[in-house]
């Protein structure tokens, strides 16, 4: 089966970005969180994660976590700040393989075409950077940024159930698309009389 590590950014005395109460840690925990029961419960696949509560966790920590279990995926999901709209994905803007590229771009465009016209979500392009958790994994990484928490019409969305939900479920249907994941059978096994 499949290991997908998934890495809900920042968390405990690192509160990631902050717009007022909103904090970072708490949307990507969320998110990550319903990510994990979309996939288990639509798909055969191990799903871990780098944290589950509200803990500090170092960027060494989450990337020897996905190496030392063998994982197949790591997605790293994070909110935005700065200033902007929309969504955006990153890899590795270095040497990277094929199923990194090509996963990408399924993970990507799978949350776009779910959430992009239905929540006027902009598509601000599939990126590169040379960020920890994608430099330091040994499997193919990304790193989704969700919005902009100092964003008033961003913030808002983030602060609506609906929307984490569709952005959680788009998100695991994308790893599984890429992933080319199992369905878990939905028929159930009758009993025997
Ligand atoms: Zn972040």
């Amino acid at each position: 089966m499949a290991i997908i590590v998934l890495d809900p950014g920042h968390g405990g005395t690192d509160p990631g970005a902050v717009n007022g109460s909103c904090q970072e840690k708490k949307y990507t925990l969320d998110i990550a969180l319903k990510v994990r029961s979309y996939l288990q419960n639509n798909y055969q696949a191990t799903v871990l994660m780098t944290r589950t509560t509200d803990t500090t966790v170092s960027l060494a920590s989450r990337t020897a976590y996905a190496n030392n279990n063998g994982a197949d995926y790591f997605v790293s999901i994070h909110i935005n700040a700065g200033g902007g709209t929309g969504f955006e994905s990153f890899i590795y803007d270095g040497s990277v393989s094929s199923n990194t590229i090509a996963w990408r771009q399924t993970l990507h465009d799978t949350i776009i075409s779910r959430i992009g016209s239905k929540w006027s979500v902009t598509d601000r392009g599939k990126k590169r950077a040379n960020f920890h958790v994608l430099r330091e994994t040994s499997m193919p990484a990304v790193l989704t940024e969700n919005l902009f928490i100092d964003t008033t019409q961003d913030l808002n969305k983030l602060n609506n159930a609906s929307f984490i939900t569709d952005l959680a479920n788009a998100t695991g249907e994308g790893i599984a698309k890429a992933l080319v994941l199992p369905r878990k059978s939905t028929v159930e096994t009758l009993p025997s009389f």
